[in-house]
């Protein structure tokens, strides 16, 4: 699966000089990055196997600077790759030399919170986590919870529909999304959607959230915040089989309860995650569910109660609820620092695909024949109660050849989770990384459908160009 990029435009190369003066009469001196050694800082992102030189860097302040490099770029033809903190997983956030990268980092403050209705709106540049923060002292929170949140920007999650590990409860950021400020391709303003549920018209709001930056350039979102709970539990179930884990998070599911989480790690994960987090993660299991529910102390305990007895014909070997507010962060903490915890000891592609929940024991079964037949590690952490994994396939990037083995498992699995009526993507998109596997899941119909509403808003394929849609047989709108 060795990601090939396009012939970069040599036109646009040989005009760099002309294309960097005309930017520079846009913005400020210190929001135009123009040296090699400072662009290196976005040659990628977290999909660290592939390294590209964008042509130049601009870091606009204002949406007004961004309609103006947007019309500017569209009038010379020059592409734009959109960037927010460039956590993307899957390469969307990469330049090649012909192409700018517009980073919308700087525009990152709370403009309105209107606690009544529940809605905040931001600049678009504004950390996940930042929103969360920003309304904490009225007892709010914004739901999607990305493990990358400290980081990530609303801008990335919006373009990449991010979720997060209390997803399974309160939906994924299409959910959570009410409203944005859109700069298209020619530097028109629009807004689409607003301060409420529904809009008149067509749901384009639909239709940009999970466009991966490539229908136009968000610069502010009103997104919904909603009450925190009054409480909330973790408990950690540990069994000795992986198909048990696996049967028991559907039976759970299949019984119509729906905890704020259902997190999955298998023996590797859990030896991995707990050697960095210490967290008290059962060592002695093949599988390990981190399930929590929230509500007031008699709702955690009744859930639990319902839970465990659910749990019983799967015969967890370990059953432990927090019992602090240290040991709910310790839990959470290992989870979220999984793909942290997993870079410390090995190189790893981490897979993201989606399956029915039904099928996860058999999925488990044949991720570890495909990954093992190549002679390769995986480690298993995903978001199990709406059947999103990630496995982790671990390589040795010194030995020749094995980063390529593990892409190689990664086409399989992502293939495979097609072939059981699932999805190629999870929550990370498409991307560069699954961009030629698109074929796998979309008839040449359905394909060349989605291109041509893409072309609608960018007909001369400008905006994130090498991404998301192999690279031949685009059409034109
Ligand atoms: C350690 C780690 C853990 C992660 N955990 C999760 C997780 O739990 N759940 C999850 O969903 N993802 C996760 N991710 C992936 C990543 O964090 C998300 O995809 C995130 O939404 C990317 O946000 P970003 O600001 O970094 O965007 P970038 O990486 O900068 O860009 C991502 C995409 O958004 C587009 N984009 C950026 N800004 C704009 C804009 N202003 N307008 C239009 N398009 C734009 C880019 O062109 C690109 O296609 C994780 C990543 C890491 C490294």
């Amino acid at each position: 699966m060795t990601i090939a990029f396009p012939t970069p435009d040599a036109t646009i190369l040989a005009r760099r000089e002309d294309i960097l003066r005309g930017l520079s009469r846009l913005v400020a001196p210190e929001a135009l990055i123009v040296s090699e050694d400072e662009r290196r800082a976005f040659e990628t992102d977290g999909l660290t196997a592939y390294r590209k030189l964008p042509l130049a860097v601009v870091l606009p302040s204002t949406t007004e600077e961004v309609a103006a490099v947007m019309r500017f770029c569209h009038e010379n033809r020059v592409k734009v790759v959109p960037r927010g903190a460039g956590t993307s997983l899957a390469g969307g956030a990469i330049a090649q030399e012909d192409a700018i990268i517009l980073c919308i980092a700087k525009m990152n403050r709370v403009l309105a919170v209107d606690f009544e209705n529940r809605t905040a709106r931001v600049e678009a540049g504004i950390t996940n986590l930042a929103i969360s923060q920003a309304v904490a002292h009225e007892g709010f929170f914004y739901a999607p919870d990305p493990s990358s949140q400290l980081a990530c920007t609303i801008a990335g999650n919006i373009a990449m529909n991010s979720g997060g590990a209390h997803c399974l409860k309160y939906g994924v950021t299409t959910n959570n999304l009410l409203g944005v400020t859109l700069v298209m391709n020619d530097g028109t303003v629009v807004e689409i959607g607003g301060e409420h549920l529904d809009s008149p018209g067509y749901d384009l709001l639909g239709l940009i959230c999970g466009s991966e930056g490539q229908l136009g350039v968000v610069t502010e979102a009103v997104v919904r915040i909603l009450r925190a709970a009054e409480g909330a539990r973790p408990a950690l179930m540990g069994f000795e089989t992986v198909e048990d884990a696996g049967a028991c998070v559907a039976a759970i599911i299949g019984a119509g309860i729906i905890p704020v989480a259902i997190e999955y790690m298998d023996r590797p994960a859990i030896n991995i995650c707990e050697a960095f987090a210490h967290a008290g993660y059962p060592l002695d299991v093949e599988a390990m569910l981190i399930i929590e529910v929230e509500g007031s102390d008699a709702e955690c305990e009744d859930m639990l109660r319902r839970i465990v007895e659910i749990a019983k014909p799967y015969r967890p070997k370990t059953l432990k609820v927090s019992q602090s507010e240290a040991e709910s962060a310790a839990i959470w903490k290992g989870r979220k620092s999984a793909f942290g915890a997993t870079g410390r000891i090995s190189d790893y592609i981490c897979m993201d695909g989606t399956i029915p929940t039904g099928q996860l024991p058999y999925v488990l079964k044949r991720i570890d024949e495909i990954v093992t037949a190549k002679g390769l590690r995986v480690a298993n952490v995903f978001h199990a109660g709406d059947g999103n994994l990630h496995p982790l396939i671990l390589f040795d990037i010194n030995k020749p050849g094995e980063m390529e083995k593990a892409e190689r498992a990664g086409e399989e699995i992502l293939k495979l989770c097609v072939e059981v009526g699932g999805c190629l993507t999870g929550e990370h998109g498409v991307g560069i990384e699954k961009r030629d596997l698109m074929r796998c899941q979309f008839t040449e119909a359905e394909l060349q459908q989605q291109m041509r509403v893409r072309a609608v808003f960018d007909p001369g394929w400008l905006l994130n160009p090498a991404k998301v849609f192999p690279l031949e047989g685009r059409v034109a709108a």
